[in-house]
Order: C-alpha cells, then sequence, then structure tokens
C-alpha cells in the first residue's frame, strides 16, 4: 500500500541540492521505496499518490527529513556511572573491566535499549562497535533498524576478552548482509594500542576479502598522540596506514580530534572518511575535532554519538546542535556550524560514510524509505516560518530533540508512530536492560585484578 506524507516542511537533503526545503511538500512511498518527492501540488497530480489503496498522512507542522545516521556507536549499559575521568583512566577503571565481565546475554540487552532508544530520536541507521553481535543483529532484524555491526577486536596482551578476527569472520559469514541488506557486519579495531600488527593484518585482509568497510578509534585524544610519537615515531594515523588499513577507501575513523595537516591530507587522500562525536569528546575533555578543516579537504564527515557511557544518550538531533556549537566556539565563529551543513552530516553525509549513499541518506525516488517526521507544532519550536524566514533547519538543530520525532520509517516500515515503538515494547526493554545492567555489575565486581596494561 503506498503511503502520502502530505504537506509537511521536506528537506529532502539530496547530494545536489543540499539546502532545498519544499514547504509545503509531500513524499509518496511503496513497498521499501520513495517513489516520488515533491510539492503538494505535484504529488496531490501523481496518479500512484490517488485511490482507495493509499494511505494519506497529513504531515502539516511537522518536518519530513532522512532518518538520521549514527555513525559512531557502542551498544552499552553503563549509563552515568563512570564520569569524571579522562579517557584512558576511564577505560581502565570503567569499560575494559566491564568489557571482562560481559556475556552475549547482557550485549543483546544493550543492544535492545540502545537502538529502541536510537529509533525513538529518529535514527534510522546505526553503527555499532560491540561485542557477540549476533545478538545485536537479532534485535535489529526484529525492530526494524538498520545496522552496521563491527566487532571490537583486540589482541594485545591483556585485552583477549574483546572479539577477535575469527569472531569478526563467523559473524561476516551470517550477517555480511542480512534482512535484505538492512543489518550488515564489517570489520572493526578497538585502537591502534589495543591491536598488534598482525591484528591489522588481518583485518585488512577480511575487509578485502568481503568487501567491507573497516572501523577503528584514533585521535581521540592528545596524550594518544604523544604516545604514538613516542612508540612508533609518528603520529597515529601514519602509524595506523603504515598498517594497512587506510587502503581502499574503507576506512572509517572515529573521534579524528588531534589531526595535523599531513594527517588531514592522509585522510583526504586515501578517501578514510571522519565519525565526527561532539558530546563525547566534550565529555572526556579530549579536545573539538577540526570539521571545518575536514570538510575544506573534501572528507565525508558522519555524526556519531559514541557510547551511552561517554554522551549520556543517544539523541542525534542533540548532537546535532553540539556540533554546531562546538564549531562556532571553537573557532569563534559565528558562520561556522551552519544548521544545513549540519543536517547534511546527520543524513546524506552519514549515509555516506556508511556506504550506505545508493540506498538511503536522502529523500530521492528509488531510494529506501527511510524517513523520519518531527513535530514542530511545540512552544519551542514556535513560531514556524515560510518564505524568507523559513526557520525549519535553525529549527530542527538548534531547538528541537530527539524528543519531538513523532514517526519513523525504515525501508517503508514504520517503526514508530507518534513516538511509540511499534515493533517492540518499550517497558520490556527497559526491564531487560536494567536486570542485564545490574548482572553486569556484579559480574564485574567480582572479577579478579588483573595486571596493569600496556596504557598503564
Ligand atoms: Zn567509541
Amino acid at each position: 500500500m503506498a503511503t502520502v506524507l502530505r504537506g509537511g516542511a521536506v528537506l529532502p537533503m539530496t547530494p545536489a541540492r543540499r539546502r532545498e526545503l519544499l514547504q509545503p511538500g509531500s513524499v509518496l512511498f511503496d513497498g521499501t521505496d520513495i517513489l516520488a518527492v515533491g510539492t503538494v501540488e505535484e504529488i496531490d497530480a501523481d496518479r500512484r499518490a490517488t485511490g482507495p489503496d493509499v494511505e494519506v498522512i497529513d504531515a502539516t507542522g511537522f518536518a519530513v527529513l532522512p532518518g538520521l545516521h549514527n555513525c559512531h556507536l557502542h551498544s552499552g549499559l553503563l549509563r552515568g556511572t563512570a564520569e569524571g575521568l579522562a579517557l584512558f583512566d576511564w577505560l581502565q577503571a570503567y569499560v575494559d573491566p566491564a568489557h571482562r565481565a560481559l556475556t552475549p546475554e547482557i550485549a543483546e540487552a544493550a543492544s535492545w535499549l540502545c537502538y529502541a532508544e536510537a529509533l525513538r530520536s529518529g535514527t534510522t541507521s546505526v553503527m555499532d562497535m560491540w561485542r557477540f553481535l549476533d545478538g545485536s543483529a537479532r534485535v535489529a532484524g526484529a525492530l526494524g533498524i538498520r545496522a552496521t555491526l563491527v566487532p571490537y577486536v583486540a589482541d594485545e596482551p591483556g585485552y583477549d576478552y574483546f572479539e577477535s578476527i575469527d569472531s569478526t569472520r563467523a559473524l561476516l559469514a551470517e550477517h555480511r548482509s542480512s534482512f535484505d541488506g538492512r543489518v550488515r557486519s564489517w570489520v572493526g579495531l578497538e585502537h591502534l594500542f589495543y591491536c598488534t600488527e598482525r591484528a591489522f593484518a588481518d583485518a585488512a585482509a577480511l575487509a578485502a576479502e568481503y568487501d567491507t568497510g573497516l572501523h577503528v578509534h584514533s585521535s581521540e585524544s592528545r596524550w594518544e598522540v604523544e604516545e604514538s610519537l613516542r612508540r612508533y615515531g609518528h603520529r597515529p594515523l601514519f602509524e595506523i596506514a603504515r598498517r594497512g588499513a587506510l587502503a581502499d577507501g574503507r576506512a572509517v575513523v572515529a573521534h579524528c580530534v588531534w589531526l595535523d595537516d599531513a594527517e588531514i591530507e592522509l585522510i583526504a587522500s586515501t578517501g578514510t572518511r571522519v565519525a565526527h562525536c561532539p558530546a563525547s569528546n566534550m565529555k572526556l575533555a579530549s579536545g573539538p575535532a577540526p570539521v571545518p578543516k575536514l570538510w575544506a579537504a573534501s572528507v565525508t564527515v558522519g555524526i556519531g554519538s559514541d557510547g551511552e557511557k561517554e554522551n549520556n544518550n543517544l539523541d542525534l538531533l542533540e548532537e546535532a546542535k553540539l556540533a554546531s556549537l562546538l564549531q562556532k566556539l571553537v573557532g569563534l565563529d559565528p558562520t561556522a556550524g551552519d544548521p544545513w551543513d549540519i543536517l547534511a552530516m546527520a543524513t546524506i553525509d552519514g549515509a555516506r560514510c556508511l556506504a550506505l549513499d545508493a540506498v538511503t541518506g536522502s529523500l530521492e525516488p528509488g531510494k529506501r524509505a527511510d524517513i523520519i517526521t518531527v513535530d514542530l507544532r511545540k512552544l519551542h519550536t514556535t513560531p514556524l516560518l515560510t518564505g524568507e524566514h523559513a526557520n525549519v533547519a535553525a529549527h530542527l538543530v538548534f531547538s528541537a530533540s530527539g524528543h519531538d520525532v513523532d514517526s519513523v520509517w525504515v525501508d517503508g516500515r514504520r517503526l514508530l508512530a507518534a513516538g511509540k515503538l511499534l515493533t517492540a515494547d518499550e517497558s520490556t526493554i527497559r526491564a531487560k536492560a536494567q536486570a542485564a545492567a545490574e548482572e553486569l555489575f556484579a559480574r564485574r565486581a567480582a572479577l579478579p585484578r588483573l595486571p596493569s596494561t600496556a596504557n598503564s
């Protein structure tokens, strides 16, 4: 049955016309795909948009835009429990022990919580670096969200409890592409200091064999750059490149805060994409990523929430506001962080980051119907203006939040209506996540202490 979203403020976010606003406009989709996007008159005149089988949804007062892409997420259950620490202290004291205590059942409960939260706030596509991802694939399959699953691989001494190249291969065999391509798996490495040269070589070979992307953290803290210079004699991205992980334009690197000009050039020349995580970078006091410089070098930058433990929510509209404000503050430049550029980062550029831009990321005929509506009939989004005073893009980035997301479709299937999940029960997800978190904390408290690792 065809569906028309009629009369909303439509932001198609197409690569060719990134600032186009159809206000009022309509979107027509049928089955999994978008059929047409245009003015209300154009779509009303489309024969496919009329007839008894067509569902017409009045979108007056709503923004209609592509679903948001979260290009760097970790499912998790540590929210609010690991505060006030610098990155590597925090990893060693809280995060790594939680990984040691993790079980497949706890990991799956974490993905239920995080994917449901993401969907509820308008995210239709997540890239999740996590563990025991068979369970996460089941969750994404059942919930209906688009997911790119990336096992956390680490193999330096003391990190053998992470995922391995073998477990990545097993996941790829099952979920390289499953649920009609909606769920995919990639290859991932935790971090330069967590992975041997052998792991890098095997990961690059595996990504080439299965033709997947390769996801890794880098250049997040200043200490990390100094340590890389001390250990390898050059900066982190040059070491990652030397180890073969930037080959064939497969890499998506999370953070990229501390880059010099040569590293920006390296990122650009290798076709590497960047997942920018402003809340995490501010909260862990890591620093501001040089997004304007990356844009100037034509690097594709997507937006990521990072984990619930370092954010502490997965609300990408809030993340969009932070991304914009951070650029303005750091550059002391009120023209930086333009809302249309930030919305592109959360939609079409995010899709490009995840190599999904042929499928989704903009509202165009032939693409999958991954669409969200945001209710702008609120006190905090009034007035809503058109024409020369049009303020929808500014409202979405600066005034609205994920709580204002009303409806979500992925592959043309409605997953959220009037703010309610249609494919799962929120209270059940919460109860399971609560129990899983309590079990995780009990297991972590009972761990034997490890000798200090390479990072101490
Ligand atoms: Zn991360």
